[in-house]
């Protein structure tokens, strides 16, 4: 998922945006494949490794004409589907799972996943709904607007875990782990905040430092916190976020290997960049309020600014106003409809 973005700066890449050529491929050797999406930058990137006993670092999106572009990648590459011997995900959004069914169809590669999603998969959907139902109306949705959220979550949750299911994962990685794959070690870097169980994996290839970032460290945009979306825990979606960049910023990467936008080599000053935008949408969100919004639903309203849904930017609001009232700056109150009504301080 979603990969919808926020505060975006610079050209929105596109297919040409990306190392896509076989030919313009990395310094190291690592093979790129894009499979197409609907949404800016108009691609998600998966990585080959190869070696002997090749590395497939997320999987790309769901659906036919992606399981197409998984193929045709791989085949630029001079591979197929099945010489994949070890499939590394770093988190389980759509357009990272999506093509795990073709990859398990084809072959029997070994499954590495992030330890949370072992837990957050094992979810019972009629809880979910629940939770996110009354999250929803905190809030501030209402009508069709809360309808959608609660279905689009629990669609969600079934959707991936059909897409990944649990029971084809061979390696739950916890963060910290140096994971030994095939003929090489992957560090895993528990980096939450776009997702709750997200992972980046760091490793050597060709003597340089390289980071396997999946939705973090991105050059043309900060991925949209989207955590654990409305469930449960939104809450903490900023501090974990802002955690994952202290993990990742002094680790000396090299060469940034991430899901959406070109391959680069800026990885100090993205982890900076990204640091800034998270504190400049808090702010942004306490500005909001002094100037009158109360609902985290009105907060998403601005800051889509009618462009475009406020679907991805709610969950995101929904943690900035969580945390403006734990550091003291914004108060809330429950109105009688159930909603959670804020006062900036
Ligand atoms: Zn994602």
């Amino acid at each position: 998922m979603d990969a919808s973005e926020t505060e975006s700066e610079g050209p929105a890449g596109g297919r040409s945006g990306g190392d896509g050529s076989p030919s313009g491929g990395s310094a190291t050797g690592v093979c790129r494949i894009e499979c197409s999406v609907d949404w800016p930058p108009g691609h998600v990137a998966a990585y080959l490794i190869p070696g002997p006993e090749p590395i497939l670092v997320d999987a790309g999106m769901a659906g036919e004409r992606s399981r197409g572009e998984l193929v045709d990648g791989l085949a630029d590459y001079g591979h197929d589907l099945d010489d994949v011997d070890h499939l590394v995900l770093t988190h389980p959004h759509v357009d990272h799972v999506g093509g795990v069914p073709a990859l398990l169809d084809a072959g029997d590669p070994t499954v590495y996943a992030p330890a949370g999603v072992r837990e957050r998969f094992a979810r019972d959907a009629a809880d979910l709904e629940a939770r996110v139902r009354e999250n929803a109306t905190r809030a501030g949705l209402a009508g069709d607007d809360h309808d959608h959220a609660v279905e689009r979550a629990v669609d969600s949750l079934r959707r991936n875990r059909e897409l990944l299911p649990p029971t084809a994962v061979d390696r739950w990685v916890e963060g910290g782990e140096a994971v030994e794959i095939g003929d090489r070690a992957l560090e895993a870097i528990h980096t939450p905040g776009h997702q709750a169980d997200h992972c980046c994996f760091s490793t050597t290839l060709d003597g340089e430092r390289a980071l396997l970032a999946g939705d973090m460290v991105i050059a043309l945009f900060r991925a949209v916190l989207l955590h654990v979306g409305f469930d449960d825990g939104f809450e903490r979606a900023i501090e974990a976020s802002a955690g994952a960049l202290d993990r990742l910023a002094g680790r000396g990467i090299d060469r940034v290997y991430p899901g959406h936008g070109p391959v680069h080599g800026e990885f100090e000053d993205t982890v900076a960049r990204d640091r800034e935008r998270l504190e400049r949408m808090v702010e942004r969100t306490h500005g909001l309020l002094s100037a009158g919004a109360t609902t985290a639903a009105a907060v998403a309203d601005e800051r889509a600014g009618g462009g475009r849904g406020i679907d991805y930017l709610l969950p995101e609001s929904l943690s900035a106003l969580a945390h403006l009232e734990a550091t003291s700056r914004a108060t809330s109150t429950i109105d009688g409809k159930g909603v959670r009504r804020f006062e900036a301080w």
